[in-house]
């Protein structure tokens, strides 16, 4: 039996599996992939210590370093996911996708978040026909054409960023009223000549034939419905958090977060503990699920050690 599962292969989750190989605690990680939701990043500029990084440049410095500390006191489970954790007497039960059983005397997750759907008119009907989630994947198809970016945080503004460099124009279309995104990253941006920010817009439905033609938005304030033709539209509208296989152990909130003791990371059960992009932090950035996860993994360790 394992002191600590940790579960998930992002900033958070490497950074607990590095602190608890020196802490010396019996550890299995296991992860689906490596390097959570700033893998699609192009140039992650705030990750102290880098000035520039790119999201797979990241995901694979922070394997490596996990895999420098993997011995007989850390497993790495490596391309599976949990599908579900069973509490027995003085143990959890975890078992993975490919139905392997493993136990341990406490939980860490740091499973991240899931991409947001779009929910219109539309949306499920050309979702890889010029609707889609990666501008990084799906970016350079759009050459020389019109596209949209729906969304107004960082990851939003970031996708606008990359497909200007392809596309004839950007049309960034935000719900609320302001940009989410860090203001440096608004101003740089919206700087683009050939990108354009809405803010205060309601998506209505999207259309095409084989392939997207175009999409429809109310500007909220004034009422006015305008059609905008287009033939890529990437949708950035954030997360929800990986949490299924914890909602019958730990509580959760409104949007289905763990909700953590921010001192500790330690949930309603007091031998799971969870941090990064699946907890109710309020504020999301690779440095603070980093550091979220440390303290985690020190409080586990006086737990575990007591
Ligand atoms: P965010 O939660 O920051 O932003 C989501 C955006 O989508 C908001 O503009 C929101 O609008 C909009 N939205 C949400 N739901 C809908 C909907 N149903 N219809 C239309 N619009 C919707 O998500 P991100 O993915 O951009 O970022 C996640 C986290 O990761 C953030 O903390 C961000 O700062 C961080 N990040 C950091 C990066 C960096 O520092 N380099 C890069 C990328 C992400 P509204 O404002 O109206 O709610």
């Amino acid at each position: 039996m394992y002191d600590l599962i940790i579960i998930g292969g992002g900033p958070a989750g490497i950074s607990a599996g590095v602190y608890a190989a020196r802490k010396r605690l019996k550890t299995n990680l296991i992860t689906f992939d490596w390097g959570g939701q700033s893998i699609v990043s192009t140039g992650i500029q705030n990750w102290i210590g880098f000035v520039e990084i790119n999201g797979e440049d990241l995901a694979k410095k922070l394997k490596e370093h996990l895999y420098a500390y993997k011995s007989d006191i850390l497993d790495i489970t490596e391309g599976e996911k949990v599908v579900s954790i069973k509490k027995e007497e003085g143990k959890y039960v975890v078992t993975t996708d490919s139905g392997k059983v493993i136990e341990s005397k406490a939980i860490l997750s740091t499973a991240g978040s899931n991409r947001k759907k779009l929910k219109v008119e539309g949306a499920d009907t050309y979702e890889h026909k010029g609707l889609t989630y990666c501008a990084s994947c799906d970016g350079p198809m759009f050459g020389g054409q019109d596209v949209v970016v729906i969304g107004g945080g960082n990851s939003a503004l970031e996708s606008a960023a990359q497909l200007a460099a392809y596309a004839k124009s950007v049309t960034i279309l935000q719900r609320s009223d302001v940009f989410r995104a860090d203001p440096i990253t608004v101003e740089k941006v919206l700087s683009n000549p050939i990108i354009k920010g809405i803010t205060g817009t309601e998506i209505i439905k999207i259309e095409g034939e084989q392939f997207v033609t175009s999409i429809t938005y109310k500007i909220v304030a004034t009422g006015e419905i305008i059609k905008h033709n287009c033939a890529g539209i990437f949708v950035e509208i954030g997360h929800e958090p990986n949490t299924i296989f914890l909602k019958d152990l730990v509580n959760l909130n409104e949007n289905n977060e763990v909700i953590v003791n921010p001192k500790t990371q330690q949930t309603s059960d007091n031998m799971i503990w969870a941090a990064g992009d699946c907890t109710d932090a309020i504020y999301r950035q690779i440095g603070i699920a980093s550091g979220d996860a440390i303290r985690a993994l020190e409080d586990i360790y006086s737990k575990l050690k007591a």
